[in-house]
């Protein structure tokens, strides 16, 4: 349907904004907060990533009181497809990485206040130390287990794919690109006997091509970091919370500033890649401890996903930064 045609003034000539369809123009004034969290920890690491319980509850309080309601994964979904007005006092609220902190200091916060969140998964680390990562001050920290996700579906929180084994997408070929994007879909699906329609790209780093390849996969919905919305439902930009964040993240008066903020700390973590690509062929086997809580993992892919996880370098630099 076209805008436009109606009305009683002649004498004005119909702009371009007039021919804009409705799904058009909610897309392009598509405005929704979608905050980014990762660990919820009461451990001290050097990373910016970790928010303390203490922080992440007055922040969730904060949200509460002024009023603003979280969506679902569908709902979201439907506001990046232009289907879905968005409206006043709506945020969503996401975790990367899917840490075991989120069980203890979180899902229960959240739960509390009638919130609900999306949490993406690393499939090929549920249950396990998150070896993929740098360990900023020599720290480790744990990964949902599949029994603590299942237990929270229905409770609030989705879950969704954060890739295999988290590199970052616009380094890799295409046929490694896809296996990520399909194995984690798969594992996610069948472990938590649903359809995983929404991917997260670590480091929120995903060009043309991967958003393509992840649309190709069966996803839907795709989520960025620090992005400017540029009407791509597989490119849906968040705010990250980091250490610094306001009392009010994301939709207070300084969230400008935040946003500056949060895209030159994401440009930062191009040397965390880097410093893993370095590190990840000298990188212990997981904690077998750990790995027996994911008994029900459809996966069986850690192998493989070890193999994997010895990446190429980036293709170009200009790659790396078109993300
Ligand atoms: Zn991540």
């Amino acid at each position: 349907m076209s805008r436009g045609g109606g009305g009683g003034s002649p004498q004005l000539a119909p702009s371009a904004a007039a021919l804009v369809s409705p799904a058009e123009a909610v897309r392009s004034s598509f405005r929704l907060p979608i905050l980014c969290y990762h660990k919820i920890e009461p451990r001290h690491e050097l990373g910016v990533t970790r928010i303390s319980p203490r922080r992440f509850a007055r922040q969730v309080e904060r949200l509460a009181a002024a009023g603003w309601r979280t969506l679902t994964l569908a709902e979201v979904a439907a506001c990046a497809r232009g289907e879905r007005a968005v409206g006043p006092r709506e945020l969503a609220i996401t975790f990367d990485d899917a840490y075991r902190g989120l069980r203890d200091h979180a899902f229960p916060v959240l739960e509390a206040h009638g919130f609900s969140a999306i949490c993406f998964v690393i499939t090929a680390y549920a249950g396990a130390l998150n070896r993929w990562d740098v360990p900023y001050g020599g720290r480790r920290f744990a990964h949902l287990a599949w029994r603590d996700m299942r237990r929270w579906q229905g409770r609030g929180i989705e879950f969704a794919s954060h890739t295999a084994t988290h590199p970052r997408l616009t380094w890799l070929d295409e046929r490694e690109v896809a296996r990520e994007l399909a194995e984690s879909r798969r594992v996610l699906s069948a472990a938590l006997d649903c359809i995983c329609t929404a991917v997260s790209y670590p480091f929120g780093a995903a060009g043309a091509r991967e958003r393509e390849i992840a649309a190709r996969e069966g996803y839907g919905t795709g989520f960025t970091l620090a992005r400017r919305w540029r009407g791509d439902p597989m490119a849906v930009p968040r705010t990250p919370v980091y250490l610094w964040a306001p009392p009010l993240p994301g939709v207070g008066l300084l969230a400008p500033i935040e946003r500056l903020g949060a895209a030159a700390a994401n440009r930062c973590a191009v040397g965390t890649s880097l410093l893993l690509h370095r590190t990840r062929d000298r990188a212990p086997a997981p904690d077998p401890s750990l790995r027996r809580s994911t008994s029900r993992s459809p996966g069986g892919a850690w192998g493989a996903a070890r193999a994997r996880g010895r990446r190429s370098a980036p293709a170009s630099a200009s790659e790396a930064e078109s993300d």
